[in-house]
């Protein structure tokens, strides 16, 4: 990024300057190459004016003319040939071609239509100028002037232009290449800081946040990377959380079958009664376990949502009674009532595995945690967006100040209590996940002593993330 920054501003420096050098160069020799050839133009039309007092072309010898051509070829460092009609060379200041007919394209042209010519060769520097002489008072073309001027001053003062222009580029690309550097350090500065900041943050999680206020984007990066970071430290935090409590949860009953175990090892001669009764013990530990590692294994499942939804039309009332149905025995053990009300027929799209788990949690739960001879009631109703189930129970309540807390993993209000109900403490969690896996909503309303209702918002019409 620092070198790009350098390499962009001294390019956008450099352009334009060689685009002004090159452009007031070109400009000075157009402009003086074209006043030089005016004022030649002007000249041969003067002298050529003189020529017809003189008759110049039938007798070369005047001293006044030849004078005034040496005058001239003198001060613009040129040549100058008079042709007659005849395209022959009459007077040439160099003496060379004199006697010789001269057929260039220019000298004909002027011949033929009487208009002045101008050509700038460029290459070898000269300026050749083509001027009609005309008949004495009338409009025939008697002659041709040719004069060459050599452009070599032009081409001096050209040379200096570049020469002088080029080390002021040169300059400005100095200081442009001390400031861009300049301009480039603090640019990065703030990103180098971010980039550390991030490296000490992978290193661990410390409590440092981004603070790289240098500019707003680097600002707003810093910001959403806290934001990012206080995220990760939830998760991470929560994590952990997670991983110890499994630990502790399923070391619980390993520990219990250990004791259990050990105590009978201990003693040779226990009664085969006692064998039974702790085996029986051992065999309930494991089944909690066992358990635990499937609520664990749902959980999992539920979390990975997007992946593993697999979405159907199900009818509701259906799934509802069938729940029913296979956790009637349990309440009938517990003398508790269970009765379903439904409203309406209900259809939806839901994912009827993870749905039906939810739903009999919800159920199992106002069974386990209600009194003998209390009462479940499971109702469904509908709207045209939403359908709802609501689970009610006569149990013994939640107290307020644990309502927030009873979706978590591994919450239990009263861990005695629950442990001899039996449960896991994750099975309002797995009902949370699946409730949001179908972007749905659930709401619990509870007073101790007297009973909970949990409701369940379920869209009918299943949206993909
Ligand atoms: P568990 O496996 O212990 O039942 P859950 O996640 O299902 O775990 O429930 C968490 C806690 O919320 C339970 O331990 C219990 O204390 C309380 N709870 C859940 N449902 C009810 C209910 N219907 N009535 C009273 N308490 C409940």
């Amino acid at each position: 990024m620092r070198v790009r920054i350098i390499v962009l501003v001294m390019l956008a420096g450099l352009l334009p300057c060689l685009v002004v050098l090159f452009g007031a160069e070109k400009f000075y020799e157009l402009r003086a190459v074209e006043l030089r050839t005016a004022e030649i133009q002007n000249q041969c039309t003067i002298l050529g004016n003189q020529l017809d007092n003189y008759s110049y072309l039938t007798d070369p010898t005047s001293e006044v003319i030849n004078a005034n051509l040496a005058q001239l070829t003198n001060i613009y460092n040129g040549r100058v040939m008079i042709i007659d009609r005849e395209l022959e060379v009459v007077k040439d200041t160099y003496s060379l071609d004199e006697g010789k007919t001269d057929v260039s394209e220019n000298v004909v042209r002027c011949m033929m239509n009487g208009e002045t010519t101008n050509h700038y060769d460029r290459k070898n520097h000269y300026i050749e100028v083509t001027s009609p002489i005309f008949e004495p008072g009338g409009e025939d073309v008697i002659g041709v002037m040719l004069a060459s001027v050599a452009t070599d001053n032009i081409e001096v003062t050209r040379q200096i232009i570049l020469t002088q222009g080029g080390i002021v580029v040169g300059i400005i690309m100095i200081i442009l290449a001390v400031l861009s550097v300049f301009t480039a350090d603090r640019m990065v500065r703030p990103v180098r800081r971010i980039t550390k900041g991030i490296e000490t943050v992978t290193e661990g999680y410390g409590d440092d946040v981004l603070h790289v206020d240098t500019f707003t984007e680097t600002r707003k990066l810093s910001e959403a990377f806290n934001k990012m970071l206080g995220r990760l430290k939830v998760l991470d935090e929560s994590r952990e959380e997670f991983v110890s409590n499994v630990s502790h949860e399923l070391k619980t009953p390993m520990t219990s079958v250990k004791v259990l175990a050990d105590s009978l090892l201990e003693m040779p001669d226990a009664p085969v009664e006692m064998y039974r009764e702790f085996m029986e013990d051992i065999a309930k530990e494991i089944d909690r376990e066992n358990q635990i590692i499937t609520d664990l294994l749902s959980l999992v499942k539920m979390d990975k949502t997007g992946q593993t939804m697999n979405i159907t039309s199900v009818n509701i009332n259906d799934l509802l009674e069938q729940t029913l149905k296979r956790l009637r025995p349990i309440a009938n053990k517990k003398n508790v009532e269970v009765v379903m009300e439904s409203f309406r027929p209900v259809i939806a799209e839901i994912d009827e595995v993870k749905f039906s788990l939810a739903v009999s949690n919800l159920v199992e739960n106002a069974i386990k945690y209600n009194h003998e001879g209390g009462w479940v009631h499971v109702s469904l109703n509908a709207d045209h967006q939403y359908f709802y189930i609501k689970v009610e129970d006569s149990g013994i309540g939640i107290p307020e100040k644990d309502q927030p807390h009873i979706f978590e993993r591994f919450y239990r209000v009263d861990k005695s209590h629950s442990r001899e109900i039996g449960g896991t403490g994750l099975g309002l969690a797995l009902v949370r996940s699946a409730v949001i896996a179908h972007r749905g909503s659930i709401k619990v309303y509870s007073s101790v002593g007297e009973g909970t209702t949990f409701t369940v918002r379920i869209p009918l019409i299943y949206v993909a993330a």
